[in-house]
This record gives structure tokens, C-alpha cells and sequence, in this order.
């Protein structure tokens, strides 16, 4: 059997658990697509969509002497799963080198290493370079670990974080297209859960990093800063993106979702939509916008996309005040009201997710937001709007800096996280409300919104 580099396992939730996030971090295709161009054999394996006993895993990296073995901890709620599939795989295989990368990983690097003696590697932020040089290292003898960008790692003196100088550019991401998918291993490629499907739509991440600073978000601009060392937004440029729509439509795949826009202004999204038009192609798109969005993008939504489309705006809170103090992109309410006629009279599908459980938010506030929800439910006659809880999220500035949001954190350290259960379980209370509070809030906006 040929040998193998580099193998990526998704490990999904912990066993016997609900898995709260299905889809495969993006970040590995791109991994994989880089490694093999610079002539590094490399392979992933998804197991929340493998079929019964289609991998054994200790077998493969025995046989194909892979030299690392590279799992996600992205998420916090996969962080869990990454660390016992790191131990089961040394314990069988105890010569095998395990690296961890993604946010979670990032954030608690040194607590990973010093805890967790399965893990020989943590990449913070980027992975491609990295993995690429670490990879070189290993083959003589490790002795230039420390020149390995972002990587953390385990010697002699204790552990190490090298300096996180890399980070993948817009021509690198652009370059890289969906040439990852060539290298996943399982069999069915397209299943509704745990490659990059999320509701049987492909998740399609076209941007690294984000020009903003919401305060509950972990993967805001400075979060990527201090953890990853991304200074700016890469972007996969325009055309490249409707090459790869071409390439998923031939695969049979037609409804994309393109998650929370990384950058303020429309203008990428509106060239998006001109060259689909160009080309004739028409997929299914679910667009996250963590803005308003203009009427010029909404006039291009309804002229470029079929009826099945929909955007969702991520509006926060329905009290202007709470949205002022925790999103990075305001808007009023007045004007969110406007978007979301225009979109109704263009034919353009529209959903705005409210949450609750926001710092400052006030007993006032949050019933500010259940007026909205049910003002919007009056004026489109079908339920507009969705409500969720956040749970912490390692990094983002709540997190980091709870005394300036008044929030009271139950989460501090990695082991923390490790023990949350179940998706009510947010790690937080706020200056007015319990996270039970927080909860019975939840609960009520939901019945609002139904
Ligand atoms: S919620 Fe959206 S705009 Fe805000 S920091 Fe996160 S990705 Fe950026």
C-alpha cells in the first residue's frame, strides 16, 4: 500500500454524544489540496459519514506508515471528541505523531500540550505552511521545530509556541479551489452530515479571518489576531468561486451555503452574482450575513437566484441599543424592517436570527426583540425570524475581557469547556440575567417566533 504523509481525521462529537456541529471544518481540504501540491501525500477522513468498519484507523496509519495524524479541535464542542480520538490512536499506534489545530486548539495551545500527552503538536491558526515545514522537520529528526511557523510543540524545556507569522492569502486560498475534495476517503462523498454538509447543503467557505469584532464571536477580527497571527481578510476571489460552483454542479451538488460574510461592504457579493449570471448558473444559495444588506445586493439576489435561494441576516438583538453595543455592523431596526420588504416584494427569501443572553441586554431589551419578532410575523404573515443562544466562545472578546461586557464567565480553561453538555449549557450569565433565565428567555422568543 502506497505511504501517506498526512492523514486529517474528523472525529465529530465524542462518542455517544449528539454531534451539536456536523460539518467538517473547510480549513482541511485546503490542508490537504496544499500538502499534495507541494508533492506531501495527504488523505481525510471524515467519521461522522463513514460506513460501519470502512476505516480502521490504527490499520491505515501502520500500513501507510503515515507520519501525522492531524485532527480539527476547531470548535470548542469538538475540542472533546479531537482529544480522545489523539489518545486512542497512540494508544494503539504509540509511535504515531498527533498534531491538533483549529480556534480551540489555538486558544489553548500550552494547556493542550501540558495536559494531554497523546497530542505531540498544536498548528494555531493556519495549517498549510505549517504542516508543510513540520512535516519537513519530521523527516530529519524534528531538530528545526522551532523554525516552524505557528506550530507549538513539546521538548525537552517544556513547551513551545513559535511565533504565529502565517497566515493563507487570498491568492493561496483562490489557488487552492475545491482540489481538497479529491482527497477525502470516504466513500460517500456527498452525505447530508459530516463532510461539508450542513441540511444537505455544501458548506462553502469562500473568506479566512473578518473585519469585525462582534462580542460574542470567536472568530472575530482581533480573536484571529492574537490566536491565529491573521492580520486581514483573505477572500477567494470571485471568479474562482463560481469556477467552483461549476465544479460542485457537476458533482451533482446545487445548494451552497456561503457562511457569515467576513467583510462589511456588499461589493463582493454583487460581483458574485453578476458572474453567475455570466456563466447561466443558478445554484441554491444560502447566504449568513452578519449585516444589513443594501438594496442593490437584494435587487441582485432576486435578478441572479432561483426562488429556493435565501439570505439569513444575523441581527443580534431587536433593542437597537444591545445591537449598537455588541455587533460590529449597526442597524437600525427601521432600516432592518426596509431590507426585509424590499426582499419580500423582490422575491428574495429572508430570515433574521435574533438571539438573547447578549451583554447589557436588559429585561427592556429582550422585550424589545420579542416586539420585533412578533411585528415581523404580523407584516410577512409567515414566521420571519429565528432565535438562538450562543454558548461562550474561547476568544472572543466576552471571553477575554468579561469585566468590560459585565458578564460572569463559568468557563476559563480548556478543561472547562471539556465538561459542557448539551447546547443550554452556555458557560455565561450577564449583569441582568442566569444562564436558566437566559433559557426560559430563549424559550419564550421561540414560541414568539413560531
Ligand atoms: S459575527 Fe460575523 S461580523 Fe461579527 S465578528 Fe463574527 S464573523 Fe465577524
Amino acid at each position: 500500500m502506497k505511504e501517506l504523509d498526512c492523514l486529517f481525521v474528523y472525529p465529530g462529537a465524542p462518542a455517544g454524544k449528539k454531534n451539536l456541529l456536523p460539518i467538517m471544518p473547510a480549513g482541511l481540504l485546503a490542508m490537504a489540496a496544499y500538502l499534495e501540491r507541494n508533492s506531501v501525500s495527504a488523505a481525510i477522513i471524515s467519521l461522522p459519514s463513514a460506513l460501519d468498519g470502512e476505516f480502521d484507523l490504527p490499520g491505515i496509519i501502520r500500513e501507510r506508515r503515515v507520519k501525522l495524524v492531524c485532527i480539527p479541535a476547531h470548535w470548542h464542542r469538538q475540542a472533546g471528541g479531537a482529544l480522545r480520538l489523539a489518545e486512542q490512536l497512540k494508544r494503539a499506534v504509540p509511535g504515531v505523531r498527533i498534531a491538533l489545530g483549529g480556534y480551540t486548539a489555538s486558544r489553548f495551545a500550552a494547556e493542550i500540550l501540558k495536559e494531554h500527552p497523546a497530542v505531540d503538536f498544536v498548528v494555531r491558526g493556519d495549517g498549510e505552511l505549517p504542516l508543510l515545514k513540520l512535516l519537513g522537520s519530521l523527516g530529519t529528526g524534528g531538530r528545526s521545530l522551532g523554525r516552524v511557523p505557528n506550530l507549538a510543540w513539546r521538548g525537552k524545556e517544556g513547551v513551545t509556541l513559535n511565533r504565529t507569522s502565517y497566515a493563507a492569502g487570498s491568492a493561496t486560498l483562490t489557488g487552492l479551489g475545491l482540489a481538497g475534495l479529491r482527497f477525502v476517503l470516504n466513500r460517500r462523498l456527498t452525505p447530508r452530515r459530516g463532510i461539508c454538509f450542513e441540511d444537505g447543503m455544501f458548506t462553502y467557505v469562500q473568506a479566512r479571518g473578518c473585519a469585525d469584532n462582534c462580542s460574542a464571536c470567536g472568530g472575530g477580527r482581533d480573536a484571529q489576531r492574537r490566536m491565529c497571527g491573521r492580520r486581514g481578510v483573505a477572500l477567494k476571489s470571485p471568479a474562482s468561486v463560481v469556477r467552483d460552483f461549476a465544479e460542485l454542479a457537476a458533482m451533482g451538488i446545487k445548494e451552497i451555503q456561503l457562511p457569515l460574510n467576513p467583510l462589511p461592504s456588499d461589493a463582493y457579493y454583487i460581483a458574485l452574482l453578476k458572474l453567475l449570471m455570466k456563466k447561466k448558473l443558478r445554484p441554491v444559495l444560502k447566504i449568513e450575513l452578519c449585516g444589513l444588506p443594501s438594496g442593490k445586493l437584494l435587487k441582485w439576489l432576486g435578478r441572479a437566484l432561483g426562488p429556493e435561494s435565501k439570505i439569513t441576516i444575523f441581527a443580534g438583538s431587536g433593542s437597537e441599543k444591545i445591537r449598537r453595543l455588541n455587533r460590529g455592523r449597526f442597524y437600525t431596526n427601521a432600516g432592518l424592517m426596509a431590507a426585509l420588504r424590499l426582499a419580500s416584494r423582490l422575491g428574495v427569501k429572508a430570515w433574521t436570527a435574533f438571539t438573547t443572553g447578549l451583554p447589557f441586554e436588559t429585561r427592556r431589551d429582550f422585550l424589545a426583540t420579542a416586539a420585533l419578532v412578533r411585528r415581523m410575523r404580523r407584516e410577512f404573515k409567515i414566521g420571519r425570524s429565528g432565535v438562538y443562544v450562543f454558548s461562550l466562545e474561547p476568544g472572543s472578546p466576552l471571553f477575554e475581557d468579561p469585566e468590560k461586557y459585565g458578564v460572569t464567565l463559568r468557563r476559563r480553561t480548556l478543561k472547562d469547556f471539556l465538561a459542557q453538555r448539551g447546547k443550554y449549557d452556555m458557560g455565561y450569565s450577564t449583569a441582568c440575567f442566569t444562564e436558566r433565565e437566559i433559557v426560559r428567555n430563549l424559550k419564550f422568543l421561540e414560541k414568539t417566533a413560531r
